[in-house]
C-alpha cells in the first residue's frame, strides 16, 4: 500500500505498524509492542499520552449523558438504576474506541514526525557569525 494521508488512519485503527502496515502495533489491549515484528521499526517514538482517553470521553460522553437525561426524564428511575445502566454503558463505550484511537494517534505521530517542540534559532547577520545560540550545543556565545 503506498504511503498516503489515509495511511495513519487505516493502519492505526487496524493496529498495524505505521511504517510497513503489516506488523502488529499492540502487544495487549492498549500496551504497545516494543518494535514491529515485520520491519523492525522501534516504537520508542510513540507517546500518545492521554489523547485516546480524551477523544473517547469527549465523543462518547455527549450521547450517553443525553441518553441518561432522556431515560431519567421519561421514566424517573431511582438513582441506583443509573448506577447499573448508565455508568457501565459509559465505561464500555469509552473503553471500546481506546485501542483504535491509540493506534491512529501513534501512526499519525510517525507519519507527521510529531515530537516535542525545540527552539529554532536563526542567524540573521551577514557574516554568519554574530553572537547567539550555538546550534551544536545550544549554549549562548558571544562574538
Ligand atoms: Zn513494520
Amino acid at each position: 500500500m503506498p504511503w498516503t494521508a489515509k495511511a495513519p488512519l487505516s493502519r492505526g485503527i487496524r493496529g498495524r505498524c505505521p511504517q510497513c502496515g503489516k506488523g502488529k502495533l499492540f502487544r495487549g489491549f492498549l500496551k504497545l509492542a516494543s518494535c514491529c515484528d515485520v520491519c523492525g521499526l522501534d516504537y520508542g517514538f510513540a507517546d500518545p499520552a492521554d489523547g485516546p482517553a480524551f477523544f473517547a470521553m469527549t465523543a462518547m460522553s455527549f450521547p450517553v449523558v443525553g441518553l441518561a437525561l432522556w431515560f431519567d426524564a421519561a421514566y424517573a428511575p431511582p438513582w441506583w438504576v443509573h448506577l447499573v445502566t448508565t455508568l457501565p454503558l459509559l465505561i464500555v463505550l469509552c473503553a471500546l474506541p481506546l485501542r483504535p484511537l491509540k493506534g491512529w494517534l501513534v501512526c499519525s505521530q510517525y507519519f507527521y514526525k510529531a515530537e516535542e517542540g525545540r527552539l529554532a534559532v536563526t542567524n540573521t547577520s551577514s557574516d554568519g557569525d554574530a553572537g547567539g545560540f550555538d546550534r551544536e550545543d545550544g549554549r549562548h556565545r558571544n562574538k
